[in-house]
């Protein structure tokens, strides 16, 4: 899935040792989390360790999809390029392999955003080879 999210103007991430994979994954349109086989358990942001348990922690593909623990509007901004993207929203969103990611959820309005709402990975355009992960209303089909 892709975003059509205007990229262009915002400060790109500058890949380290440690996330590199994670955007090597996401121009691959592939979201990666961390995952550590000792405790069996996923992490992110990516580290050079396990926080845990201080492993050095392999990858994991996840599903691309979550839940919005929380979020918030933006009506006013004056920084370029946010000040032509108002009102949008910034979500935090929970993924079902568990870490938590906060990005700009897409593809609906401020009117319909919720708590709880079932969201999926749209990877941006790449440029300088990153491709921004935002989460827009899941395509999955309801229990
Ligand atoms: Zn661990």
């Amino acid at each position: 899935m892709t975003a059509d999210t205007p990229v262009e103007g915002r400060i790109l991430p500058a890949p380290n040792s440690s996330t590199q994979p994670f955007w090597d994954a996401a121009a691959r349109g592939e979201l990666i989390v961390q995952w550590c086989e000792q405790c069996q358990e996923a992490q992110f942001h990516p580290g050079p360790l396990c926080r845990t348990c201080g492993s050095e922690p392999g990858w994991k593909v996840t599903s691309g999809r979550g839940a919005i623990y929380t979020y918030t509007i933006v009506h006013q901004s004056r920084t370029p390029p946010f000040d032509k993207l108002v009102p949008y929203i910034v979500g935090m969103v929970d993924l079902d392999e568990g870490p938590r990611m906060m990005s700009n959820i897409i593809g609906c309005s401020v009117d319909e955003v919720h708590v709880g709402m079932r969201v999926e990975v749209a990877f941006a355009a790449e440029v300088d080879g990153i491709a921004l992960p935002f989460w827009q209303p899941t395509t999955e089909a309801t229990p």
